[in-house]
């Protein structure tokens, strides 16, 4: 993708955010663009770091330990964010590698990144992710069991910024959104990681802090 047209979707995403913020009478920056990179290389991820995106996300750590360290190398402010499912043994190369992790979902995840955050002296914000739509094959923590799994993530001293959800395909998303704003506020947490291409413009109306924006940025992924 040349740099010109990685601009251009930058600068339309970009605006469609700050519209929709104003809309919800909220500030553009209170909104963090997660530039979501999984499957792109570096090839395609470079002209989007040069027109000015800074926060980029990835699902897989192995994937993202083979591509950013190099691109981080040119670039030092990268923030990187984790967004998918975290396996309890990769903890260590998660928190080694990401700056902040969106996929905490079950209290062992909780003990693995605890104790991996200890041993390296860095501490990754975490997002507690939800099970929105309580959905079978779905990752996230089920509504029901967000408040312990909470509880525990505080007690082991992780930095819980907030919540994050991928509500049901197919379905209007702004009632998951609510919902996920609403159990946020009850436990007073403030970031809320929701909306991705298709539904990010419902989702900052909804409060979202955190947009995670792929394929509107990249195009389609192969
Ligand atoms: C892939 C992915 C996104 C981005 O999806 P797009 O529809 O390409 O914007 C957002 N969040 C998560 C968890 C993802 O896996």
């Amino acid at each position: 993708m040349p740099i010109d047209e990685a601009s251009q979707r930058l600068a339309d995403v970009r605006a469609r955010i700050a519209r929709s913020a104003k809309i919800a009478g909220r500030k553009p920056d209170s909104i963090t663009l997660i530039a979501i990179s999984k499957t792109q290389e570096a090839e395609a991820i470079a002209p989007l770091i040069a027109a000015g995106q800074r926060v980029f996300g990835e699902n897989r750590v192995q994937e993202a330990e083979a591509k950013w360290p190099k691109l981080r190398e040119t670039t030092p402010d990268i923030a990187l964010h984790l967004v998918g499912q975290l396996q309890s043994n990769k903890a260590e190369d998660a928190v080694a590698l990401f700056d902040a992790i969106h996929s905490v979902d079950r209290p062992s995840l909780v003990g693995a990144l605890a104790k991996a955050m200890d041993k390296a002296g860095k501490r990754p914000a975490c997002f507690l992710q939800v099970n929105i739509g309580d959905e079978e094959q779905k990752g996230g923590c089920p509504v029901l069991e967000l408040p312990a799994l909470l509880k525990e993530a505080q007690a082991a001293d992780l930095p819980v910024q907030g919540l994050m959800c991928v509500p049901p395909l197919e379905l209007e998303p702004a009632p998951y959104f609510a919902l996920l704003a609403k159990i946020a506020r009850d436990h007073g947490l403030e970031g809320l990681s929701m909306g991705m291409s298709g539904d990010f413009e419902t989702a900052v109306t909804i409060g979202a802090t955190h947009v995670r924006v792929g394929t509107a940025l990249f195009g389609a992924r192969a």
